[in-house]
């Protein structure tokens, strides 16, 4: 059958096989692989709130009021009162009008374009956008343009060049996942009114991170609802917890309650993991000290870092890349420090172009000095 012992082979000659390694830990700093622990840089739970005993506890005591399955989808009687409170509290936590959980990051994205574009409608996309904006704008059926990484001129010329009736939709990531650096989103919301562009942005890697209140990188850059109508974040990464919602105006969440396919035709998730990111935003909002820990972290990363001879990545956030270039020495590397009890994933195509193989680095708030003192002596070594 369709041969795929083959392919697989051809993968993995290719440097491209991918395999799971089995945690035997909470998620944390530490992994237990084998029975063995390591220390580990590839989280996506930047502020180390993921096994955080307060968010612990609101997801049991919750647990035991609400049971555990939603039942349902949200339309059906899966719409619980944790969910709604949830909602009410994102809205506010972001500045806009209202909105809408959602199972993932993935589903939500796919939500987004689908529910507003068709096949004559037009979507500009960031080329180093996340795999789910991409698959978004295909199910949408729309025409995707996608723009050179960050590239402002290349998008002005294909707004210039699409001066259509059609809807037109930009969607970019805020915290571009595998480089880290932010896009320019003052610049490109401000091109979008100007050319009648809805502007929809991705705040996975911003949203608890970046911000006085850890807002995003929107609400760093002072952008309202009014610049930036639709703010997608997704909460099992610096939230800690799971799932993902957009925000917006009344009349685009309702337009998706009515018309979103990834929202209609799938079970709520849990109530108790609102109960759980309803804890984690308080957390958020209050202990500002994880993210200037942060911050301090990626400062001392990156000094160290500049001493290697590794190309360093322009990046402000807790993904802190280093470019390898060839698949087999970006597993090579990431062996060589498994070898030395330290865990950072090689990141290969197609997740980044082709030749741009890399270690993620990714540091936690709970993270210290000494951990990272670990990880450089143990580059240095290879
Ligand atoms: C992780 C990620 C998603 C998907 O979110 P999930 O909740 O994991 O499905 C979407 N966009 C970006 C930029 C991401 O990094």
């Amino acid at each position: 059958m369709f041969d795929l012992e083959s392919e697989l082979v051809k993968k993995r000659e290719a440097g491209l096989y991918r395999s799971r390694r089995v945690n035997a830990a909470a998620q944390g700093i530490h992994s237990i692989i084998d029975g063995k622990q390591y220390l580990s840089f590839c989280s996506n739970d930047y502020l180390g709130l993921a096994n955080h005993p307060d968010i612990k506890a609101a997801f049991i005591q919750a647990v035991e009021n609400y049971g555990v399955g939603s039942g349902a989808a949200h339309l059906i009687n899966g719409h619980s009162q944790l969910h709604h409170d949830c909602e009410q509290r994102l809205a506010e936590f972001t500045g806009r009008d209202r909105a809408l959980l959602f199972s993932n990051g993935y589903m939500a994205n796919l939500a987004i374009a689908s529910a507003l574009l068709g096949r004559s409608d037009l979507v500009f996309q960031d080329k180093l956008n996340h795999a789910s904006l991409i698959d978004a704008a295909r199910l949408s059926g729309a025409k995707l343009l996608r723009y050179r990484h960050s590239d402002i001129d290349q998008l002005e010329t294909q707004l210039q060049d699409n001066q259509t009736e059609s809807r037109k939709l930009l969607m970019t990531d805020a915290v571009f996942s595998m480089d880290g650096d932010c896009a320019d989103i003052a610049s490109i919301s401000a091109l979008c009114a100007r050319n009648n562009v809805c502007c929809m942005v991705d705040e996975a890697h911003g949203f608890g991170v970046l911000g006085e209140q850890g807002g995003g990188l929107l609400q760093l850059l002072e952008l309202n609802q009014q610049q930036v109508p639709i703010l997608m974040a997704t909460l099992g990464k610096a939230v800690g917890v799971a799932g993902a919602f957009v925000a917006g105006s009344e009349a685009l969440i309702e337009s998706l309650i009515q018309q979103a396919r990834p929202y209609i035709y799938t079970t709520a998730l849990p109530p108790a993991i609102s109960a759980a990111t309803l804890c984690s935003l308080d957390i958020i909002q209050q202990q500002t000290w994880r993210r200037q820990k942060l911050a301090e972290l990626i400062d001392y990363l990156r000094q160290g870092l500049s001493q290697l001879p590794y190309e360093l990545m322009p990046s402000k956030t807790p993904i802190q890349p280093i470019i390898v270039g060839d698949n087999h020495r970006a597993l090579e590397l990431s062996d060589g420090l498994l070898a030395q009890g330290v865990l950072v994933s090689a990141i290969r195509p197609p997740t980044v172009p082709v030749g741009g193989a890399r270690l993620r680095i990714t540091l936690s708030a709970s993270h210290e000095k000494d951990d990272i003192d670990i990880l450089l002596r143990a580059l240095v070594k290879l």
